[in-house]
């Protein structure tokens, strides 16, 4: 057992730049660790990588099973 990591690295809208943003930590069902961005100026949402390049978003759904899906609604 090891404790959830503390997010500390805010990262920016990837539509308008903004830092005013809420980031939620994304594990896929492949392992990647992935950061969920929403937007608070522009209401965009932005998918980043483990290595901080922008996500595709329908590449991020395909990765997700239907199981998973489920929690995704909560976002
Ligand atoms: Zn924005």
């Amino acid at each position: 057992m090891t404790a959830p990591r503390v997010v500390t690295v805010r990262r920016p809208c990837g539509s308008c730049g903004s830092v005013e943003v809420t980031q939620v930590p994304l594990p896929l069902p492949s392992g990647e660790q992935m950061d969920f961005v929403s937007c608070q100026e522009c209401e965009a949402n932005t998918w980043y990588r483990a290595d901080g390049s922008v996500a595709n978003r329908d590449a991020v759904l395909t990765e997700v099973t239907a199981a998973d899906r489920r929690a995704w609604k909560r976002l």
